[in-house]
């Protein structure tokens, strides 16, 4: 196959200074693309800010003749990112909301400002950034978007509530995305990644940590924001050099009622429960369109036999 490239195209990559984010950056310069390297430089829990990660990443891609410039800004101020991307380019093609911090607390122990800075990076940066970029993916009919969620997002996980309701949002905002970007040729998908990183280094066990090198990821991700890729609306779980689609499905379910003039009472729902939670038919929904037929079919099924 021939190489798949990203000439004339111009990529910003948020939290572009570390783990999976200069993974992205790299090979989007190794393939042509122009970078913006965002990154805001603080600790992992979101303290203080450096110009060093994104600088060092910049020099990486440039040393191996790429184009690329640094931005320092927070992805809260995600309109400034965007600009750096018009000033220095003059375009923007991709984005990949890549940053993010970590404020694990059990729930009873989360405070107001773990809570408020975990959803400040994840959930309003990647909402600012994109709404900068949405206007000009609009205009010029083409973007490429890519949301980053968890595994903790999809499924939970012990003290990390904030971080989990921060990266399912994510996976909503996502949704949305891809059904307003579609006659616009705007492919939004969303990432799930597992990956050794400084986020990751005191979670997984050394072994494990030492196998799941963040550039196993950043090919996936490419495809996913590449011109030829027609997907939108995706979650793609990826690790240690495997990809996997994930979406949620919905079981058959069940009528709590006789006939529309019965009430539903929680008896009925008990008696009928069984049914409600029964995944053996369960259905592959894929658009808010399909459970809106459905629901249509189930009214007209009820009022055939009533
Ligand atoms: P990382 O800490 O190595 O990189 C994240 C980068 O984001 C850092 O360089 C940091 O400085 C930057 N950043 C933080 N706040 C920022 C802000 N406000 N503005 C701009 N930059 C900011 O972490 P990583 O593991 O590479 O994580 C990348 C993304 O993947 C994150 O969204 C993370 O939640 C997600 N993720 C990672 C894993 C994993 O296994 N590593 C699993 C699930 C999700």
């Amino acid at each position: 196959m021939d190489q798949l490239r990203f000439d004339g195209r111009v990529a910003v990559v948020t939290g572009a200074g570390n783990g999976l984010g200069k993974e992205y950056a790299l090979l989007l310069g190794s393939r042509g693309a122009k970078v913006v390297v965002n990154d805001l430089g603080g600790a992992r829990d979101g303290a203080g800010q450096s110009a060093n990660f994104a600088d060092e990443v910049v020099k990486q891609i440039k040393d191996k003749g790429g184009v690329a410039v640094a931005d320092y800004n927070s992805v809260v101020e995600g309109e400034k990112i965007i600009k750096t991307a018009i000033d220095n380019f003059g375009r923007i093609d991709i984005l990949i909301n890549n940053a993010g911090i970590l404020r694990d607390r059990s729930f009873a122990k989360i405070s107001d400002q773990d809570w408020d800075l975990v959803f400040a990076v994840h959930m309003k940066g990647s909402f600012k950034t994109t709404q900068a970029a949405w206007e000009i993916f609009k205009k010029q009919k083409y973007g490429r978007v890519v949301m980053t969620s968890s595994n903790a997002g999809l499924l939970g996980n012990f003290g990390q509530a904030n971080y989990s309701a921060a990266k399912l949002g994510l996976v909503g905002l996502a949704n949305t995305l891809a059904i307003e970007g579609e006659k616009y040729n705007i492919k939004v998908n969303t990432i799930v990644p597992t990956a050794a990183s400084r986020l990751t280094q005191d979670i997984l066990p050394p072994s494990m940590f030492e196998a799941m090198k963040p550039d196993l990821i950043a090919p996936v991700v490419g495809y996913m924001v590449h011109e030829s890729f027609e997907g939108t609306g995706l979650i793609i779980d990826s690790t240690l050099g495997f990809a996997t689609k994930t979406h949620l499905v919905r079981a058959e379910g069940s009528a709590l009622r006789k006939k529309p003039t019965d009430p539903v009472t929680i008896e009925s729902v008990k008696q009928n429960w069984d049914k409600v939670v029964d995944m053996k038919d369960a259905k592959h929904i894929q658009k808010i369109s399909e459970v809106t037929v459905n629901l249509v079919d189930k009214l007209q099924d009820f009022e055939d036999r009533s």
